[in-house]
């Protein structure tokens, strides 16, 4: 049986007028694939508002309960998803997590799927109903509903399509592909046709909203290909896929802008074995999440240690940064919150020397200063000055030539 996959993301059901439309378009899908398999997010904000809920009857709600409650705002769309469908004379059915067999790890709120036992959906489809199946949520062993990470429906897809043996996942969303940077604030970023596993998971790493990392990381083990599309046009988007055949000439595919996040610093440090040990430990034990580290030294046999970290864990960070700065005998702790970082992405810097020194020219021309480097094989990020971000964005998409085929 060939069946294809379809996700519909929390804006593309984000009214009763948009699933109609969504209705009106699996009609017409139907007819091309004869088993749709449909996965839906939860309309619009429902889960941001759930969440609401549930910390306003607690500050610690209980992990069972608010997974219960999050879970369920993806029930609500692929019934009202169904119904429109049955409405217009074509048989659908909405199933949950518990119902298309998907089961997770016994952990709530960030639970990974471990398996999926799809005899339910098989059924239905061979009644010829278009299976609509709720993203973002499964079940564990004792059936407890569990929910799967924020942004959890595109890996909820992607592992469907994986278990029922559809090559190609479709993430139907409210932009029509992955781009070479914002369109938004780069007027002349296009449109992709194609973008590697990996550089697809640093750009969602570094804060492209299109996909979740996850279901990135998923499609490469199972080796999906995710085309990520609009979910209002027929237009063809943009295909996530092992590293052939792509414009591999290029050595930079796109650049991202990330300005959530915040610097700390501990000054004067005692230069001794352990001490980032004890540092970057007690903020792990926080949950907090520390992405740049620049340890510059300096005289005397004391470091300047620099981290960034989400501006949201600032004031955590500078709580848990004093106490440490006090028990190292440490001078003091500085932060700022004014920045931004800037990344470029693409697997042909491998083999293309040069992007790092284009890069930081492209700051300097434009007296931009940079205050913290980090690379990988496959990435360099700066951050720089929050005033200067958007402008620079535009500097580097234009010295890289990213309008360009
Ligand atoms: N509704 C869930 C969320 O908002 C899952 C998703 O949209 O993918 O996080
Ligand atoms: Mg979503």
């Amino acid at each position: 049986m060939k069946i294809a996959v379809k996700k519909f993301g929390g804006t593309s059901v984000g009214s009763p007028e948009r699933i109609k439309n969504i209705a009106t378009r699996l009609i017409k899908a139907k007819k091309q694939f004869p088993n749709l398999v449909i996965v839906v997010s939860a309309m619009g904000a429902t889960t941001d508002n759930l969440v609401k809920l549930a910390f306003e009857m607690s500050p610690t709600p209980c992990p069972r309960e608010y997974d219960a409650l999050i879970s369920t705002g993806e029930n609500v769309s692929a019934a009202l998803l169904a119904m429109a469908l049955n409405g217009a004379g074509t048989p659908a059915i909405s199933l949950t997590g518990l119902q298309a067999g998907i089961k997770t790890e016994n952990i709530y709120n960030r639970a990974k799927i471990i398996k999926v036992e799809p005899s339910r959906i098989y059924d239905e489809l061979s009644k010829g109903k278009i299976v609509i199946v709720t993203g973002f949520q499964g079940v564990n062993h004792i059936l407890d509903v569990t929910t799967i990470g924020r942004g959890g429906s595109d890996t909820s897809a992607v592992v469907l399509a994986s278990v029922i043996g559809a090559s190609e996942c479709d993430i139907c969303t409210d932009v029509d592909g992955v781009y070479t940077t914002d369109p938004r604030l780069v007027k002349n970023a296009r449109k992709l046709d194609e973008i590697s596993y990996d550089e697809m998971l640093e750009l969602a790493s570094l804060g492209a909203k299109v996909l979740h990392p996850r279901s990135v990381e998923c499609a490469k083990e199972n080796n999906i290909v995710i085309h990520v599309r609009s979910s209002f046009k027929d237009s063809e988007g943009t295909r996530v896929k092992e590293d052939t055949n792509l414009e591999s000439q290029r050595p930079v595919t796109g650049i991202t802008l990330n300005q959530e996040q915040a610097t700390l610093s501990i000054l004067k440090v005692p230069d001794t074995p352990g001490v980032a040990g004890v540092i970057f430990s007690r903020l792990a034990e926080k949950n907090i999440n520390v992405d740049m580290i620049v340890q510059s030294i300096n005289e005397n046999k004391m470091n300047d240690v620099t981290y960034t970290i989400d501006k949201i864990d600032l004031d955590v960070a500078k709580k848990i940064s004093q106490t440490i700065c006090d028990d190292l005998h440490a001078s003091r702790i500085e932060w700022d919150d004014n920045i931004a970082k800037l990344s470029v992405v693409g697997i042909g810097m491998v083999s293309k020397p040069g992007v790092a020194a284009k890069m930081f020219q492209v700051f300097g021309d434009h007296k931009i200063n940079i205050k913290f480097i980090s690379t990988s094989e496959i990435k360099i990020s700066c951050v720089i000055n929050k005033k200067d971000a958007q402008q620079a964005l535009q500097y580097l998409h234009d010295a890289f030539e990213l309008d360009k085929h």
